[in-house]
Protein backbone atom coordinates (compact mmCIF):
# COMPACT_ATOMS: atom_id res chain seq x y z
CA UNK A 1 0.00 0.00 0.00
CA UNK A 2 1.00 3.32 -1.04
CA UNK A 3 -0.47 5.79 1.32
CA UNK A 4 -0.95 6.45 4.71
CA UNK A 5 -4.55 7.45 5.86
CA UNK A 6 -5.93 10.25 5.67
CA UNK A 7 -7.96 12.24 8.20
CA UNK A 8 -11.28 13.86 7.26
CA UNK A 9 -10.01 17.45 8.65
CA UNK A 10 -7.56 17.96 6.46
CA UNK A 11 -9.33 17.36 2.82
CA UNK A 12 -10.10 20.41 1.72
CA UNK A 13 -6.31 21.41 2.30
CA UNK A 14 -5.29 18.30 0.32
CA UNK A 15 -7.78 19.14 -2.35
CA UNK A 16 -6.39 21.47 -3.40
CA UNK A 17 -2.53 21.31 -2.59
CA UNK A 18 -2.66 17.62 -4.44
CA UNK A 19 -5.46 16.69 -6.00
CA UNK A 20 -5.47 16.39 -9.96
CA UNK A 21 -7.55 18.26 -11.77
CA UNK A 22 -10.40 15.77 -12.54
CA UNK A 23 -10.64 15.14 -8.77
CA UNK A 24 -10.71 18.72 -7.92
CA UNK A 25 -13.55 19.43 -9.66
CA UNK A 26 -15.54 16.40 -8.49
CA UNK A 27 -14.33 17.30 -5.06
CA UNK A 28 -15.88 21.43 -5.56
CA UNK A 29 -18.53 20.35 -7.51
CA UNK A 30 -19.78 17.56 -4.69
CA UNK A 31 -19.23 20.56 -1.77
CA UNK A 32 -21.49 22.96 -4.40
CA UNK A 33 -24.09 21.10 -4.93
CA UNK A 34 -24.18 18.28 -1.88
CA UNK A 35 -24.48 15.95 -4.98
CA UNK A 36 -22.76 13.94 -7.36
CA UNK A 37 -24.24 11.22 -10.10
CA UNK A 38 -23.15 7.82 -10.51
CA UNK A 39 -20.14 8.42 -12.44
CA UNK A 40 -18.55 10.94 -10.56
CA UNK A 41 -19.21 8.81 -7.05
CA UNK A 42 -17.70 6.19 -8.43
CA UNK A 43 -14.45 8.31 -9.77
CA UNK A 44 -14.41 10.39 -6.64
CA UNK A 45 -15.23 7.65 -4.22
CA UNK A 46 -12.10 5.04 -4.90
CA UNK A 47 -9.68 7.70 -5.72
CA UNK A 48 -10.17 8.89 -1.81
CA UNK A 49 -10.68 5.27 -0.59
CA UNK A 50 -7.15 5.46 -2.64
CA UNK A 51 -5.22 8.22 -1.05
CA UNK A 52 -6.51 6.72 2.46
CA UNK A 53 -9.78 7.63 3.55
CA UNK A 54 -11.25 5.01 5.99
CA UNK A 55 -14.60 3.89 5.00
CA UNK A 56 -15.98 5.54 8.28
CA UNK A 57 -14.72 8.86 7.13
CA UNK A 58 -15.59 8.42 3.67
CA UNK A 59 -19.20 7.57 4.70
CA UNK A 60 -19.27 10.57 7.19
CA UNK A 61 -17.75 12.92 4.12
CA UNK A 62 -20.53 11.96 1.73
CA UNK A 63 -23.84 11.92 4.00
CA UNK A 64 -22.03 15.40 5.05
CA UNK A 65 -22.83 16.77 1.74
CA UNK A 66 -25.53 14.30 0.43
CA UNK A 67 -27.63 14.66 3.37
CA UNK A 68 -27.89 18.69 2.61
CA UNK A 69 -29.47 17.54 -0.88
CA UNK A 70 -31.61 13.85 -0.04
CA UNK A 71 -31.88 14.15 3.55
CA UNK A 72 -29.84 11.40 6.07
CA UNK A 73 -32.63 9.05 5.45
CA UNK A 74 -32.66 8.87 1.64
CA UNK A 75 -28.67 8.72 1.95
CA UNK A 76 -28.74 5.78 4.34
CA UNK A 77 -31.02 4.01 2.14
CA UNK A 78 -29.95 4.95 -1.52
CA UNK A 79 -25.88 5.63 -0.88
CA UNK A 80 -24.49 4.82 1.49
CA UNK A 81 -24.91 0.89 0.37
CA UNK A 82 -22.44 2.12 -2.62
CA UNK A 83 -19.90 3.54 -0.77
CA UNK A 84 -19.89 0.39 1.34
CA UNK A 85 -19.57 -1.22 -1.81
CA UNK A 86 -16.69 0.01 -2.95
CA UNK A 87 -14.62 -0.42 -0.24
CA UNK A 88 -15.45 -4.36 -0.37
CA UNK A 89 -18.46 -4.65 2.24
CA UNK A 90 -21.69 -4.60 0.34
CA UNK A 91 -21.55 -7.48 -2.23
CA UNK A 92 -19.57 -9.89 -3.61
CA UNK A 93 -16.92 -8.28 -1.57
CA UNK A 94 -14.64 -6.85 -4.47
CA UNK A 95 -12.17 -4.41 -3.39
CA UNK A 96 -12.57 -2.25 -5.70
CA UNK A 97 -9.51 -0.48 -7.29
CA UNK A 98 -9.20 3.34 -8.26
CA UNK A 99 -9.51 4.21 -11.91
CA UNK A 100 -6.73 4.96 -13.65
CA UNK A 101 -6.13 7.90 -16.37
CA UNK A 102 -6.36 5.17 -19.15
CA UNK A 103 -10.11 4.47 -17.49
CA UNK A 104 -11.34 8.38 -16.68
CA UNK A 105 -10.43 9.79 -20.20
CA UNK A 106 -12.19 6.95 -22.02
CA UNK A 107 -15.23 7.30 -20.13
CA UNK A 108 -18.19 9.34 -21.90
CA UNK A 109 -19.95 11.39 -19.23
CA UNK A 110 -23.01 13.23 -20.29
CA UNK A 111 -24.86 16.38 -19.09
CA UNK A 112 -24.87 17.02 -15.70
CA UNK A 113 -21.78 14.63 -15.10
CA UNK A 114 -18.53 15.83 -13.39
CA UNK A 115 -16.80 12.41 -14.12
CA UNK A 116 -13.88 12.16 -16.70
CA UNK A 117 -11.07 14.12 -17.45
CA UNK A 118 -11.18 17.83 -17.47
CA UNK A 119 -7.73 17.77 -19.95
CA UNK A 120 -10.04 15.64 -22.50
CA UNK A 121 -13.68 16.46 -21.63
CA UNK A 122 -13.70 20.48 -20.79
CA UNK A 123 -13.90 22.81 -23.50
CA UNK A 124 -11.16 24.74 -24.42
CA UNK A 125 -12.57 27.83 -22.50
CA UNK A 126 -13.22 25.88 -19.19
CA UNK A 127 -10.10 24.33 -19.24
CA UNK A 128 -8.42 27.38 -19.32
CA UNK A 129 -10.34 28.92 -16.34
CA UNK A 130 -10.03 26.23 -14.21
CA UNK A 131 -5.94 25.96 -14.79
CA UNK A 132 -6.02 29.91 -14.16
CA UNK A 133 -7.87 29.26 -11.24
CA UNK A 134 -5.34 26.45 -9.66
CA UNK A 135 -2.51 29.30 -10.64
CA UNK A 136 -0.62 27.55 -13.51
CA UNK A 137 1.07 30.74 -15.20
CA UNK A 138 0.18 31.69 -18.97
CA UNK A 139 3.11 30.36 -20.41
CA UNK A 140 3.01 26.86 -18.33
CA UNK A 141 -1.12 26.97 -19.90
CA UNK A 142 -0.01 27.63 -23.56
CA UNK A 143 2.22 24.56 -23.11
CA UNK A 144 -0.85 22.49 -21.25
CA UNK A 145 -2.48 23.89 -23.97
CA UNK A 146 -0.86 22.86 -26.61
CA UNK A 147 -0.87 18.64 -25.36
CA UNK A 148 -4.25 19.14 -25.07
CA UNK A 149 -4.35 19.78 -28.89
CA UNK A 150 -2.39 16.96 -29.67
CA UNK A 151 -4.27 14.63 -27.17
CA UNK A 152 -1.76 14.02 -25.06
CA UNK A 153 -4.00 14.51 -22.00
CA UNK A 154 -1.74 12.71 -19.43
CA UNK A 155 1.09 14.87 -20.90
CA UNK A 156 -0.59 17.90 -20.05
CA UNK A 157 -1.57 16.90 -16.70
CA UNK A 158 2.29 16.11 -16.02
CA UNK A 159 2.92 19.40 -17.36
CA UNK A 160 0.35 21.03 -14.83
CA UNK A 161 2.16 19.14 -12.18
CA UNK A 162 5.34 20.66 -12.48
CA UNK A 163 3.67 24.08 -12.98
CA UNK A 164 1.96 24.18 -9.96
CA UNK A 165 4.74 22.10 -7.66
CA UNK A 166 7.46 24.20 -9.55
CA UNK A 167 9.28 20.62 -9.45
CA UNK A 168 9.68 17.74 -12.42
CA UNK A 169 7.60 14.73 -12.53
CA UNK A 170 10.13 12.57 -14.35
CA UNK A 171 7.56 9.31 -14.36
CA UNK A 172 4.59 11.06 -15.92
CA UNK A 173 0.93 11.11 -14.78
CA UNK A 174 -0.44 7.76 -15.03
CA UNK A 175 -2.73 7.73 -12.32
CA UNK A 176 -5.03 9.86 -10.42
CA UNK A 177 -3.34 8.17 -7.17
CA UNK A 178 -0.19 8.65 -8.16
CA UNK A 179 -0.60 12.47 -9.67
CA UNK A 180 -1.25 12.68 -5.47
CA UNK A 181 1.38 10.72 -4.18
CA UNK A 182 4.30 12.37 -5.57
CA UNK A 183 2.60 15.81 -4.51
CA UNK A 184 2.65 14.70 -1.17
CA UNK A 185 6.12 13.34 -1.49
CA UNK A 186 6.83 17.04 -2.55
CA UNK A 187 5.20 19.06 -0.23
CA UNK A 188 6.14 16.93 2.58
CA UNK A 189 10.03 16.94 1.63
FE1 LIG B 1 -7.05 13.00 -13.82
FE2 LIG B 1 -5.35 11.51 -15.21
FE3 LIG B 1 -6.82 13.39 -16.42
FE4 LIG B 1 -4.81 14.05 -14.81
S1 LIG B 1 -4.67 12.93 -16.79
S2 LIG B 1 -6.83 14.98 -14.82
S3 LIG B 1 -4.95 12.49 -13.24
S4 LIG B 1 -7.57 11.53 -15.46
Amino acid sequence: KEFAEISLKDIDQLASNSFPLCMRHLFEKLREDHHLRHGGRMQLGLFLKGVGLKLDDALAFWKMEFSQKVGTERFDKEYAYTIRHNYGKEGKRTDYTPYSCHKIISSTPGVGDHHGCPYRHFSEENLRAALGKIGVGSRALDDVMDKVRNRHYQLACTLTFEAIHAASCDTGINHPNHYFSESQKILKS
